[in-house]
């Protein structure tokens, strides 16, 4: 058989650089994940066998083998599952397919000289590499169920790696490590010493499902004359106790925990861990982890979901997506249900009745978790919303029953702190006497809506505004109609009346003098910029700026409009509203230029009016149609405004 040598990917072989000088305190996971690995492997292979009958796989002792030899120096871990072809090897253990891991060394270049590569390690997790922590080579051999040829692949880890086809191998995957010297001083426990691997399986992997089986170990000395008939039987070093069907008093955080890791992927702790007990007619239990960082493709497309369905403790499903809706998709755990067929579909899961149930229980038990941490564990509940806040709020959109439920839990910024989000009820508390609505403004930026003219009555009246910057936030305050009997209101939508009773007759009478002497402006430019706005008003929302567009209160926004396009759908230019400052020099000029018509030229009026509205564009973040021409026009003023500057004293002398 020919031997290739292949390079690693860049990114492979940059985080095996990494792991191989890291001084990662807890090398001791090397197992837990091998064996994670290994179980993954024989979970698979199971639920193949369950598809497609006809794949030939050997499924009559599945389970996972550990061998020591302490003179080679040696450890393997065996599982006969589903294995790779070689193809796969390549793929699989030869790249980082995981998108995270450039942010990953991104991170890690950065902290190398700060020493916290460590935390990083624990931060991002991996996974298979983790063998070289404790190995100066790894020799995988691999067959895939029902393909006859195997692949050997063998690396130290430093740069390539070998890899050859093979006549002859058992079905499934062996990794067999051969170990760095024994080092306690820097926490290189003996691997090889039985007593070690028994304790680091009874603490990391001792609920996986499958035996985790240690032969006995082999060292030369002690194969006597007859040693081949008389091996010692097998001992089963894990008690395959399934974690949710164990009373509660009975397990202990760190075995939920390496559960999690287990099904997640994950090297750090989770956020939180609840159980639910079902019983009745559809028993089944749930245990559900909320994870203390989101993952990287969280928001991409195919996001694998976590749940795991099992039925009477065996694995059917490794991501059932039916068992909760799509914004919670980051919670993980398994639910296993007693009265399901084992090969039930995708499908038929979708619509069955009783999973239907289980949804609806398992969404109401979720959001009341995080509606606990909330009340109890405000910093926890501070990582859930910055983790899985933009997620949560999808479901304001999707879940119609749910909706009140998650408004409740949802926090946003505002203007009345700086560095803390705030909740609905606690806004609420502090609308002022007469404030009717709940304020919010959307945008890109906080600095961007902060600064937007919109906000300006707002800011000089101390309301409160909402700063919502998430794209999702254009989406739900459209379909969310009010929290609490308030109303939701946009600061850049409708008319704005942040008047109190009292002043509110004074109001209306300068409003109206106002109206009177602007009428015909307004009427003129409502014409002039016919194309681009529905109407053209005078503001009561606008203290500095001499401009700003607005919405018309139903109509969609310009953000939202995009949004739409960007997805492909065709949607029609909505005109807006210029309003108009009549307190500003620019605007009150302008309306004196255009009544005193005869001093100026028809086209230098219409300049203005094209300054005006181009203004109220910039000043939101926008471009106006032609910005070159816009740029020369305001040039043009600039230059007229300095040689005006320049002549006067010359003119008076
Ligand atoms: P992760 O397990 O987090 O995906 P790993 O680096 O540990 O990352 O493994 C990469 C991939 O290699 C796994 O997703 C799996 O497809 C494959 N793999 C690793 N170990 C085994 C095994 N024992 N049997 C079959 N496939 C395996």
């Amino acid at each position: 058989m020919t031997t290739e040598t292949h390079e690693f990917q860049v990114e492979a072989r940059q985080l095996l650089q990494m792991v191989i000088h890291s001084v990662y305190s807890s090398k001791d996971v090397f197992l837990r994940e091998l064996i994670s690995n290994a179980s993954d492997a024989l979970d698979k292979l199971r639920l193949e066998t369950l598809r497609d009958d006809t794949l030939g796989a050997d499924v009559s002792d599945l389970h996972i083998g550990i061998e020591a030899d302490t003179e080679a120096r040696t450890l393997t871990v065996r599982d006969n599952g589903i294995g790779m072809s070689y193809d796969e090897v390549v793929q699989l253990i030869g790249t980082i397919a995981n998108s995270g891991t450039a942010k990953f060394l991104q991170a890690w270049k950065e902290s190398e000289d700060t020493g916290a590569t460590d935390s990083l390690i624990g931060q991002f997790g991996i996974g298979f590499y983790s063998a070289f922590m404790v190995a100066d080579k790894v020799t995988l051999l691999t067959r895939r169920a029902g393909e006859c040829q195997g692949t050997r692949w063998t690396s130290n880890g430093e740069g390539t790696y070998m890899i050859e086809t093979v006549d002859e191998a058992p079905q499934g995957t062996s990794v067999t490590l051969l170990l760095k010297p024994a080092d306690t001083e820097n926490q290189l426990h003996d691997y090889t010493s039985a007593g070690k691997i028994q304790e680091i399986v009874k603490r990391y992997s001792d609920f996986i499902t499958w035996p985790i089986r240690m032969a006995a170990q082999t060292t030369t000395a002690e194969s006597g004359e007859d040693g081949a008939d008389t091996l010692p039987e097998p001992e089963t070093l894990n008690s395959m106790k399934a974690l949710w069907a164990r009373s509660r008093d009975e397990v202990c955080d760190d075995e939920y925990h390496e559960l999690y890791k287990h099904i997640s992927h994950d090297w750090m702790d989770p956020l939180e861990t609840f159980r639910l007990q079902a019983e009745g007619t559809f028993e089944y239990q749930a245990l559900l982890f909320i994870p203390s960082h989101a993952q990287h493709d969280l928001f991409m497309q195919g996001y694998n979901r976590g749940i795991q369905l099992y039925v009477k403790r065996v694995l059917i499903m490794e991501d059932c997506e039916a068992l909760l809706p799509p914004y919670l998709r980051f919670v993980k755990g398994v639910v296993d249900a007693h009265d399901l067929s084992l090969n039930v579909s995708r499908e038929i899961l979708q619509q069955d009745r009783q999973i239907q149930m289980m949804r609806r229980r398992l969404t109401k038990k979720v959001l009341a978790t995080i509606r606990d941490l909330m009340s109890n564990a405000p910093e926890r509940y501070a990582t859930l919303w910055r983790e899985f806040g933009r997620a949560l709020k999808e479901g304001l959109l999707s879940d119609f029953d749910n909706r009140d439920a998650i408004l409740s839990v949802c926090s946003f910024p505002s203007t009345h702190d700086k560095n803390e989000p705030t909740l609905l009820k606690q806004y609420v508390e502090r609308m002022k006497d007469g404030q009717e609505h709940i304020y919010y403004l959307t945008g890109e930026s906080r600095q961007a809506i902060e600064n937007s003219p919109h906000m300006e009555a707002f800011q000089a009246k101390g309301m409160e505004v909402l700063l919502l910057t998430d794209p999702v936030d254009e989406v739900w305050v459209d379909a969310v109609p009010a929290f609490d009997g308030k109303q939701l209101r946009s600061v850049a939508k409708g008319d704005v009346d942040l008047g109190t009773a009292e002043d509110e007759k004074a109001t209306e009478t300068a409003r109206e003098k106002l109206q009177q002497e602007y009428a015909e402006l307004l009427t003129w430019m409502t014409d002039r910029l016919g194309q681009d706005v529905k109407e053209v008003r005078l503001s009561s929302r606008l203290t500095v700026s001499p401009a700003c567009l607005v919405s018309d209160t139903h109509d969609i926004t310009p953000a939202l409009e995009n949004m739409y396009r960007a997805m492909g759908q065709d949607v029609a230019y909505t005109k807006r509203i210029l309003e108009l400052n009549p307190g500003h020099a620019l605007i009150s000029g302008l309306n004196k230029a255009h009544t005193e018509g005869q001093n100026y030229a028809e086209t230098d009026l219409d300049e203005m009016v094209e300054l005006v509205y181009g203004l109220a564009l910039l000043a939101e973040g926008g471009m106006p149609d032609d910005p070159s021409r816009f740029m020369r026009l305001v040039a043009d003023r600039v230059e007229r405004t300095l040689r005006g500057a320049h002549n006067r004293p010359t003119t008076e002398v």
